[in-house]
């Protein structure tokens, strides 16, 4: 197919994203892809010539895209807390719900220069955010996955954050070994149970990593695990806010016992049970 000009090809390229809820802004962000360019650039290349070579990129990347490829991937970046995030296949794709865990945590009257740690970081988005946020924070960021942590400190590079450092971890595995105790853990943990996985939609099974997703046969195992180490990896009176996801939260809940005050869930911004929060008691 031979385009006059930018415009036209732009045109095309939504007609076969129509599948997609937004094809103009699609068909427009995978152009600035392909051609390597901002927004602005963008509207005012509209009437200018095509290249076999630009046609190309933007051929293989569409193709991708209809065949099912996050279009965050695609991108390569993603948006979460109005900071933009680089993403791979390595790491979960930020969802806009989670910054409820965020601002959460930024509620809480803790000290200036309180110790947070963000278990299970992937690209690094709920701890960059909470650094970003606060800079005399001493943000923890970990996660079990070297590439994901490699992810992650790219992103505070890009954000010039500086109050922030990764830790390799199996959840708490390597702070309790160490005696390390926070003001505050944070974690969107894996809480998918193995069907909920065999029943996602094949955009997310089959890019995004299993092993960030899926916490066993329940889906409550790593809530199980991360919430009972964290007993002795919170200082006293210290928060911990989790995500989960749909109905888990009455399960949930029974997990805190004794030593917790006011475990607390809180409704996302469609109003679905999201977050929880919690004290360690004294
Ligand atoms: N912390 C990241 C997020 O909330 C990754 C979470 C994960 O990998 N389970 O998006």
């Amino acid at each position: 197919m031979k385009f006059e000009n930018l415009n036209e090809l732009f045109r095309e390229t939504a007609r076969q994203l129509s599948i997609s809820p937004c094809p103009f802004i699609e068909a427009r962000l995978l152009i600035q892809q392909a051609w390597e360019m901002e927004e602005t650039e963008f509207f005012c290349q509209l009437n200018s010539p095509v290249s076999e070579k630009q046609l190309k990129k933007l051929k293989s990347l569409l193709g991708k895209r209809l065949s099912g490829w996050p279009l965050a991937y695609l991108l390569g970046k993603k948006e979460f807390w109005n900071l933009e995030f680089e993403v791979n296949p390595q790491v979960l794709i930020p969802r806009p719900e989670t910054e409820l865990l965020v601002e959460k945590v930024l509620a809480w009257p803790l000290p200036g220069n309180a110790c947070l740690l963000d278990v299970g970081t992937g690209c690094g988005n709920i701890a960059l955010a909470l650094a970003k946020e606060r800079p005399r924070f001493r943000v923890v960021a970990s996660d079990i996955s070297r590439r994901a942590l490699r992810v992650a400190a790219k992103n505070a590079i890009k954000h010039g954050v500086k109050n922030i450092t990764f830790i390799q971890s199996n959840l708490l595995d390597y702070f309790l070994k160490e005696k390390k105790q926070f003001e505050v853990i944070v974690s969107n943990p894996p809480y998918l149970s193995e069907k909920d996985w065999s029943g996602l939609d094949s955009q997310i099974k089959g890019f995004e990593p299993r092993r960030a997703l899926v916490a066993g046969p329940t889906g409550l195992e790593i809530f199980e695990k991360l919430i009972r180490q964290s007993l002795n990896c919170l200082k006293t009176s210290g928060y911990i806010a989790l995500e989960f996801g749909p109905g888990q939260e009455k399960k949930l809940i029974t997990f805190f016992g004794k030593d917790w005050l006011e475990p607390e869930i809180h409704k996302d911004y469609s109003g679905y049970p999201r977050v929880l929060t919690a004290k360690r008691a004294s």
